[in-house]
């Protein structure tokens, strides 16, 4: 039904990382590109540790975690992604660069070549214009951080999305046993739409002193339910990337209540970026 057998993704932080694991986990061909080869490695140190961990845990057997390793290459050549049957690209949160990404790939696109973004609020179909003819195989295909543990593809369709490519990519996202939800293409879907907001007005409670940051996490876990507080959340996402997320809402929506709370933009300025630079709200060099 997808047609799929090798899958390339470009970027390999956090989400690039996570989608190349279940990637290949479930049997694709993987390759995984960046212009870091630093990233790089420390995208193949984090699968050798995941996998392993995952044997121990009983999740996996060596042979599988064998299978696993052998589908997976890395590579800073993008030569190497022209004959994949799909290209997932998780670069940073930025239009402009991933419109350089796309763009600099027309050359090497394969005629039935689905181009997905695993951007978090972007629009797709501004995205697509970076590919001329080709919009209609663009696709949002937006993975939920842990990718390994979280269950949720949001799905969302350009305006110039094929109803071949909607059902490439669900059946995609199914074989790597995620469930696809549909989303519309408007800033932030609906996922960050909701959740982003909700995040910056936390900054501002910390910033106006309405609570400590500790307090305002404890009252959202204990109070709502939410198994993680807003501003660990923040940091497990990146607050670089919750910046630009919430300049993407302001621009695509056209209102200024979703400009990013000042504290927030002042601890990225910092290079506060949370979990992945050890220190964004919280402190995790201990
Ligand atoms: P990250 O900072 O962890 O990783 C980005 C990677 O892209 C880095 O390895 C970097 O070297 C690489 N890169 C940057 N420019 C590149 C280029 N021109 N060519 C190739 N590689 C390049 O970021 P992330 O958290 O993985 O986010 C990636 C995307 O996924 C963003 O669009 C983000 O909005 C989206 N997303 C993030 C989350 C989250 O919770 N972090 C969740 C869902 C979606």
């Amino acid at each position: 039904m997808h047609g799929i057998n090798k899958v390339a993704i470009i970027g390999s932080g956090q989400m690039g990382g996570g989608i190349a694991q279940i990637s290949a986990v479930n049997g694709f061909e993987t390759v995984v590109y960046d212009l870091d080869s630093d990233a790089l490695i420390r995208c193949e140190g984090l699968h050798d540790k995941l996998l392993a961990r995952a044997v121990e845990k009983g999740r996996m057997s060596d042979d599988e975690l064998k299978c696993a390793k052998d589908k997976l290459t890395y590579v800073t050549d993008l030569n190497y992604l022209s004959d994949a049957d799909i290209v997932i690209e998780a670069v940073v949160e930025d239009v402009d660069v991933k419109k350089k990404i796309f763009a600099g790939l027309a050359d090497k696109f394969t005629e039935n070549q689905i181009l997905a973004s695993n951007t978090s609020s972007i629009s797709i179909t501004e995205l697509a214009t970076s590919v001329g003819d080709a919009a209609d195989r663009f696709i949002g295909m937006h993975f939920f951080n842990p990718v390994p543990v979280m269950k949720l593809v949001e799905v969302i369709n350009g305006l110039a999305t094929s109803e071949e490519t909607t059902k490439r990519t669900i059946a995609l996202a199914e074989a790597m046993g995620k469930v696809a939800v549909p989303a519309n293409d408007r800033a932030g879907f609906v996922s960050n739409r909701v959740l982003m907001p909700m995040i910056n007005e936390a900054f501002y409670a910390w910033m106006e002193g309405v609570a400590e940051p500790e307090h305002i996490d404890e009252i959202m876990k204990l109070g709502m339910a939410h198994p993680m507080g807003p501003l660990r959340l923040a940091d497990f996402i990146g607050l670089d990337t919750c910046v630009h997320i919430m300049d993407v809402l302001a621009d695509g929506l056209n209102n200024d209540r979703y400009r990013a709370c000042p504290l927030l933009k002042q601890l990225v300025v910092a290079g506060r970026l949370g979990d992945k630079t050890g220190r964004g709200v919280f402190d995790y060099s201990k």
